[in-house]
C-alpha cells in the first residue's frame, strides 16, 4: 500500500461523525509519522491520528491529514520489576486484542480494561477510556510514559519520572489523555502487572435495593458494574473478583478431572447464550422489533431482564473484562461525583417511565477511583459513570437530550469519546484547561492538530480552519 492514498470519505464505527481528508497516510516508522507531520505542517494542513474509529464523538476526524497507525504496532520494550509487575513500551497503533497476547507471552497484563478491546492503545487512552473498580482508575493511569511526534516535525517523550512543570512532563500529561492535541503518540509506556484471573459473577438483582445503597455494591467486588434495562425494575450485577495465583492454579486443577470439564463445557455454553442475549445475535433481533414496534420496547425489556440468570465463570483477566459488541449503537456517558449516582439514576427512571420512551438498551453503571490525569473524567474525585444507550437504528436525541440534562445537573462529566454537547465553557470548572491552552501553545502553535471536536471541547487557540463534517 503507498504511505499516502488518495483518501476516501472515513466513517467511525458508531456512523455518528465521518469526514473526507485530504490525504490519509499509513507511516510505516515513527520517522514516517514525522516526515509526514512535518510535511502537512508546511502545506498548512492539519493532521489527526485514527485508532479503530470507536469514538462517538468526531474525535479523530479532519478534512487535512488523517494518520493510520495500524503499522506502528507491537511491543518494544519490557523492563521488569522485582515484584513481577513491569514497565512495558508498545507501539501507539497497537490494538488492545493484540496487546493483551502480547502482554501474556510475558506473563503480564493491563490491571483494567474497559467492555472491548477493539480500540488501539493510542486512541483508547487519549478519550479517557476507562473500566470499573472502586480501586482503579482508567487506561491514562496505567501510562508511565509517552513519545509523541509534535507539530514540528519532531520527536518527544516525557513521563511521569519527569519534575512536574517541566516540558516533559507537561508533554506526557496532555499526550496521555489529550484527544491527539500534543501530537501523534508513536508509543506508550505502560505500567502492567502480573497476569491475573478472574472469577465474573453474574446475577440479576431488583433494581430498588441496588440504588438505595449503590456504595455497598460498588465494593462488593474488585470491579462491579451493573446494566439495568429502562422500563424494568431489575438489573444485571457483575462483580469480577481477582483471583489470587493460587486460587487461579486450584481452579484450573478442578477442572482437569471429567467433571471439571463438563461443568466448564457447561460454564462456557452459558456464557455464549448470555453474551448472544446481552450484546449480539438474540439481542439483535430484540432491537429490530423494538424499532419496528416501539411500543413493544418495554415488554421485551421485561424479557430480557426475565431471562438473566446468576452465571459464575473463571478466566484470564482480559476474557472477562472484555466482551464482542456486534449490534450497533450509540453512547453517551457521564462520570458523576459517586455520592449522586443513586438519585441521578432514580431521575432517569422517573423520565423514562414519565415519556415511554423506547429505549431497548441497558443502561451501564460503572466506577473508578479519583486520579489525577489533567482531562481524566474521575479527576480529584470518587465516580461512578453513567451510560445511557441506543440502538443505531432507533431515534436517540430525546433519550439523549434527557438523560445529559439529569446528568449534567448531577455534576457529571461527559466521556470525550462518547456523545454529548458540553463545550470547553461548561468544562471550564471541572479541568485545568488553562494548563492544557498553554501546553498546546507552546507544542502546537498553529493547531496544527486541532479540530472541531478539540476545539469546541477544549477551546480553540487559533481561528479555525475549514472544518471535518460530522453529522
Ligand atoms: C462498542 C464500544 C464499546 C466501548 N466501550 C468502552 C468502555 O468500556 N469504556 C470506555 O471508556 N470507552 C468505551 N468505548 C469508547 C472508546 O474506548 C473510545 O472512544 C476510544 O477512544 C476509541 O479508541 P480508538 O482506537 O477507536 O480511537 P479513535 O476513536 O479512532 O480516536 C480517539 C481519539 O484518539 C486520537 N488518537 C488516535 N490515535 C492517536 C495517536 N497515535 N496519537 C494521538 N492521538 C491519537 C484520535 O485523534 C481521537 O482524538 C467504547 C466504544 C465502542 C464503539
Amino acid at each position: 500500500m503507498p504511505d499516502n492514498d488518495a483518501a476516501p470519505t472515513w466513517e467511525n464505527w458508531a456512523r455518528t461523525a465521518r469526514a473526507t481528508p485530504a490525504r490519509l497516510a499509513h507511516p510505516r516508522d515513527e520517522a514516517g509519522v514525522a516526515e509526514v507531520v512535518a510535511r502537512a505542517a508546511a502545506a498548512g494542513l492539519r493532521v489527526r491520528a485514527r485508532g479503530a474509529g470507536h469514538s462517538f464523538t468526531p474525535a479523530a476526524m479532519t478534512d487535512g491529514v488523517l494518520l493510520d497507525l495500524e503499522r506502528l504496532a507491537g511491543l518494544e520494550a519490557v523492563e521488569r520489576r522485582h515484584d513481577g509487575a513491569a514497565r512495558v513500551t508498545v507501539r501507539a497503533g497497537t490494538r488492545l486484542f493484540h496487546l493483551h497476547h502480547l502482554l501474556a507471552s510475558h506473563g503480564l497484563a493491563m490491571t483494567n480494561l474497559g467492555d472491548i478491546d477493539r480500540q488501539s492503545i493510542a486512541g483508547a487512552i487519549s478519550t479517557g477510556t476507562h473500566g470499573t473498580g472502586l480501586a482503579f482508575g482508567g487506561l491514562a493511569t496505567q501510562v508511565s510514559g509517552v513519545r509523541v511526534v509534535t507539530a514540528d516535525g519532531a520527536v518527544r517523550g516525557g513521563g511521569i519520572d519527569d519534575a512536574v512543570g517541566s516540558p516533559e512532563r507537561d508533554l506526557f500529561e496532555l499526550a496521555r489523555l489529550g484527544l491527539g492535541t500534543a501530537g501523534v503518540l508513536t508509543a506508550v509506556t505502560l505500567e502492567v502487572v502480573p497476569a491475573f484471573w478472574l472469577r465474573a459473577r453474574e446475577e440479576p438483582a431488583p433494581l430498588g435495593p441496588l440504588l438505595a445503597d449503590l456504595d455497598t455494591f460498588a465494593r462488593s467486588a474488585d470491579h462491579a458494574e451493573l446494566y439495568w434495562f429502562p422500563g424494568t425494575r431489575r438489573a444485571l450485577t457483575i462483580r469480577n473478583q481477582r483471583l489470587a495465583p493460587d486460587d487461579a492454579a486450584a481452579w484450573a486443577t478442578d477442572q482437569s478431572g471429567l467433571k471439571g470439564r463438563l461443568r466448564l463445557l457447561r460454564q462456557e455454553a452459558r456464557g455464549l447464550v448470555d453474551e448472544e442475549l446481552l450484546s449480539n445475535g438474540a439481542f439483535e433481533v430484540v432491537n429490530r422489533l423494538a424499532t419496528a414496534a416501539p411500543g413493544l420496547t418495554a415488554g421485551l425489556n421485561r424479557i430480557s431482564a426475565r431471562t438473566l440468570a446468576p452465571r459464575e465463570h473463571v478466566a484470564p483477566s482480559y476474557q472477562v473484562f472484555c466482551h464482542k459488541r456486534r449490534v450497533r449503537f450509540r453512547e453517551m456517558e457521564y462520570a458523576l461525583p459517586r455520592a449522586v449516582v443513586g438519585e441521578a439514576l432514580t431521575e432517569l427512571d422517573r423520565w423514562l417511565r414519565r415519556t415511554g420512551e423506547a429505549v431497548p438498551f441497558p443502561v451501564e453503571v460503572r466506577f473508578a477511583a479519583p486520579d489525577d490525569v489533567w482531562l481524566s473524567t474521575a479527576r480529584g474525585r470518587e465516580t461512578a459513570y453513567v451510560a445511557a444507550h441506543q440502538y443505531a437504528r432507533m431515534p436517540h436525541r430525546r433519550w439523549f437530550d434527557a438523560a445529559e440534562r439529569i446528568l449534567v445537573e448531577a455534576g457529571g462529566r461527559p466521556h470525550w469519546g462518547k456523545l454529548h454537547t458540553r463545550t470547553a465553557e461548561d468544562l471550564a470548572a471541572h479541568y485545568p484547561l488553562d494548563d492544557v491552552a498553554r501546553v498546546r501553545r507552546a507544542l502546537d502553535p498553529a493547531g496544527v492538530f486541532a479540530n472541531p471536536y478539540v476545539d469546541a471541547v477544549l477551546g480553540a487557540l487559533a481561528p479555525p480552519a475549514s472544518g471535518s463534517a460530522t453529522t
